[in-house]
């Protein structure tokens, strides 16, 4: 099929508006056609082939815009031939990937592609728009200036809480994907894991009964170890907070390691450094200790 797709488009190109012939990414909206950009619109209804994963879900898509364009599958399991042969038409013809909503490649097919495509020196540009991870980055309240995107994490509580202990000491906030079913679990897992971190769970976003539900993972997972909730889920992890403050005792203990490797004043200086405590006060306790001898 892919074959025979390729060798009609070659020959019967109609220029229109993008002209030039390449790999388009075009994000779709996540709920709200509204979110529709007007340049996505113009590039699918000048696509030749549309890239989808699923027909009927971007046939809608295509219905709203009042426009027919051919579609074929595509996902990264298509084997490296079924890829060549999509790039034979990307020299060509404008061909859109799109995935059934949001931004494609963003846990969703496309990355290979793009990077054969790049590789065979042909024009791939993107069209940008919506992506939950970002909405509901934008809707958790917790901080935005460094994040990491996790996507799914994998279902088995083993594997699960392997994946959550890889991010633990990360200075970000954490976004996953997830879904009703698995959200208690989930949560109880990034508890044990990570502790008692501030957290949201946004659902449904653009959608009738978006939400944002905000609170510490305790909170969280109380509530949804009862409820399973409909729709589409987001979830985002705060960072860890500011380390506990270190005891008397333990400051002590590294100050006599360092005076065993240092002067007293650099073990001092170390010392204050580390634990973000006065180099003064430090340096005195040493003097006592020597005088106490
Ligand atoms: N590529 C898409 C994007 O950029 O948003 C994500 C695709 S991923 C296969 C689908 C997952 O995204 C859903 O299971 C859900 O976790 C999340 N998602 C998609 N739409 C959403 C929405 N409207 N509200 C909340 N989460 C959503």
């Amino acid at each position: 099929l892919i074959l025979s797709l390729i060798h009609l488009v070659c020959h019967d190109r109609h220029m229109s508006a993008p002209a030039q012939s390449g790999l388009y990414i075009v994000a779709t909206p996540i709920g709200n056609l509204g979110d529709l950009s007007r340049r996505a619109e113009e590039t699918l209804a000048a696509a030749d082939i549309i890239l989808v994963e699923d027909t009927r879900v971007t046939g809608k898509l295509l219905n709203h815009i009042g426009k027919k364009s051919r579609m074929m599958v595509y996902n990264d399991h298509k084997s490296a031939s079924d890829r060549e042969a999509i790039l034979d038409a990307v020299r060509c013809k404008i061909v859109a990937l799109v995935s059934d909503a949001g931004t494609p490649l963003i846990s969703d097919p496309g990355y290979k592609l793009v990077r054969d495509a790049q590789a065979a020196g042909l024009y791939v540009t993107t069209i940008p728009g919506p992506s939950a991870a970002i909405a509901a980055l934008t809707l958790s309240g917790l901080p935005s200036d460094r994040f990491l995107f996790e996507g799914f994490l994998p279902s088995k509580t083993k594997a699960r809480t392997e994946s959550l202990a890889a991010l633990k000491t990360l200075n970000a906030s954490l976004i996953f994907y997830e879904n009703g079913s698995r959200l208690g679990a989930m949560l109880a897992d990034s508890l044990s894991v990570l502790g008692d971190r501030k957290a949201a769970v946004v659902r449904e976003i653009t959608k009738r009964f978006e939400e944002a539900v905000t609170g510490s993972l305790s909170e969280l997972s109380q509530r949804y170890g009862a409820e399973k909730p409909k729709g589409e889920i987001v979830v985002i992890i705060g960072p860890p907070g500011a380390p506990e403050a270190a005891s008397d005792e333990e400051i002590e203990a590294a100050l006599r390691e360092a005076m065993v490797r240092l002067p007293a004043s650099k073990a001092a200086g170390e010392v204050a450094r580390m634990f973000n405590t006065d180099r003064k006060a430090l340096y005195e306790l040493t003097n006592r200790w020597k005088s106490e001898k």
